[in-house]
């Protein structure tokens, strides 16, 4: 940042700490634009929110551009980037080219440029990409879900689908790329389609909520028909053209049996689910807004392992939401042991201005909250370790994704690992990649098997990773 003309800071408001770390970051960006009166600084992503135009000057005031996250790609034509340090017009003022609609009595912005801003990126050959192995695939804009706790359809949103075969076309383009992995993206990838126009040629899709606002599914794409479509994509010799497909997030309320059936039935989709139940008790989930119950949940989980056997779950829960009860929160723990989750990510209940949820007092203090969230910490390192012991002594295939940088640790946990051919080849170093059920695996290899799928035997397990021998052929 010292020496650049412009910064970009883009921002995640999921809970309080993260919008606070770019606060405190205010009078440094201040001390550099004094020294350079030239740097520009722009705030991107879910901290910009239309209702809080009027706080974002106070609470950022070193940033000279706020664009919500509908808004980032005109970054480049707004700011005149071709100049960086040229003038930069009232952005968020009348004339703002992100169109906007309510939400109850709030104005969010509505991603309906997204779409075909990235169509058109798309088809330029100009969508930035982090990896030449995997790529992020955004099928779904916005979320429309209830949960009263949460930022994100006041950040981002209602649901906006990407037109199917836009998404279709993308996939294609990565698999003639070379892409290995693909994960299609959505705050509710399994929401995909119901905002679409219906079609004669998915007049088969059907399917009805169980639960809450009924949505009119019938004729319209949705997340199986999409999958079933990129899964066909095939090689000449008729394998999958993108050997692995992954999907986040799925909403439990919206997981379709059309949805089991294809996971069951495509050969590319990995044997992986995210699927975030937030709490183990119906009452706190009621109060959360989740419109599922557990028993609603565990029987769609025990459709899927039935109908993808060994399939590994992740999941994301919340501690200390208003009212939980330790009652409550026990009960999160037991729903943990009986699912024995492979990962979890937890966070302690962080009241966000503007959500349903801060109408309710937030009365779990902070001291029961930090203990709590330990508290699952520490049971879910024992599943996790519990899950990954199950693969000692078997053969996975691991998707290399890179290079590890050495480190102190690593080597207690290269004691545990038999030295294999790899290893002692003079030219190997230490690699990660991930397993199909999306475990992280290190190795030793050549760095020539980054990009490659490598059979690995798995000879150490550890809560959250796992460390195997590669197979040499
Ligand atoms: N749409 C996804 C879903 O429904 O799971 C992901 C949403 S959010 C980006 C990821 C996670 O952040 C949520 O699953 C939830 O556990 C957590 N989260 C959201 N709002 C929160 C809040 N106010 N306090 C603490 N955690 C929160
Ligand atoms: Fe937030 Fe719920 Fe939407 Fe996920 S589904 S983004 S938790 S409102």
């Amino acid at each position: 940042m010292e020496t650049a003309d412009l910064v970009v800071i883009n921002t995640c408001a999921i809970r309080e700490g993260a919008e606070q770390k770019v606060i405190g970051r205010q009078g440094h960006l201040a001390r550099l634009k004094s020294a350079n009166p030239g740097l520009r600084v722009v705030l991107t992503g879910c901290s910009v929110r239309e209702a809080e135009r009027d706080g974002l000057r106070r609470r950022y005031p070193a940033v000279d551009a706020f664009l919500r996250p509908d808004e980032e790609p005109e970054l480049v034509d707004r700011l005149g980037l071709a100049s960086a340090q040229g003038a930069i017009g009232a952005i968020g003022a009348a004339g703002s080219v992100g169109r906007t609609t309510t939400l109850g009595r709030t104005v969010v912005g509505a991603a309906d440029s997204l779409p075909a801003t990235r169509a058109a990126a798309v088809g330029q050959g100009s969508v930035a990409r982090g990896s030449a192995i995997s790529a992020w695939l955004p099928i779904i804009y916005g979320c429309d879900k209830t949960c009263t706790y949460c930022i994100v359809p006041f950040s981002r949103g209602p649901e906006r689908s990407r037109p199917f075969d836009d998404i279709v076309d993308e996939a294609r383009r990565l698999a003639a790329a070379g892409y290995r992995e693909v994960t299609l993206l959505g705050q509710n990838v399994n929401s995909y389609g119901h905002d679409l126009a219906p079609e004669p040629r998915f007049a088969h899709v059907d399917a009805e909520r169980w639960a809450g606002r009924q949505l009119d599914l019938h004729g319209r794409p949705d997340l199986a028909e999409l999958i079933r479509a990129i899964d066909g994509l095939r090689t000449a010799d008729g394998r999958p053209a993108i050997p692995r497909l992954r999907f986040v997030t799925s909403h439990p309320w919206d997981l379709s049996d059309r949805l089991i059936a294809a996971l069951a039935d495509c050969p590319s989709v990995c044997e992986h689910l995210h699927l975030p139940v937030q709490s183990g008790d119906d009452v706190v989930l009621r109060r959360m807004g989740r419109q599922y119950t557990i028993e609603h949940y565990e029987e769609r989980l025990a459709r899927i392992r039935e109908a993808v056997p060994g399939i590994t779950v992740s999941t994301d829960v919340i501690v200390g939401f208003c009212g939980e009860t330790e009652a409550q929160f026990q009960g999160t723990l037991r729903l943990l042991e009986a699912v024995s989750y492979d990962q979890v990510f937890a966070a302690a209940y962080s009241p966000r201005p503007g959500t349903p949820a801060t109408k309710l007092p937030d009365d779990v203090p902070p001291d029961v909250k930090r203990r709590r969230l330990n508290e699952l910490l520490a049971l879910q390192e024992g599943i996790g370790l519990e899950r990954n012991r199950a693969w000692l002594g078997r053969e996975v295939d691991v998707l290399v994704e890179g290079i590890t940088p050495p480190r102190s640790h690593d080597h207690a946990a290269d004691a545990n690992a038999a030295p294999g051919a790899a290893e002692r080849d003079p030219d190997a170093v230490a690699l990660a990649g991930r397993s199909r059920g999306n475990k992280l695996v290190h190795l030793y290899g050549r760095p020539t098997a980054v990009g490659t799928e490598v059979a690995v035997h798995i000879d150490h397990a550890g809560p959250y990773a796992l460390r195997g021998t590669l197979r040499l052929p």
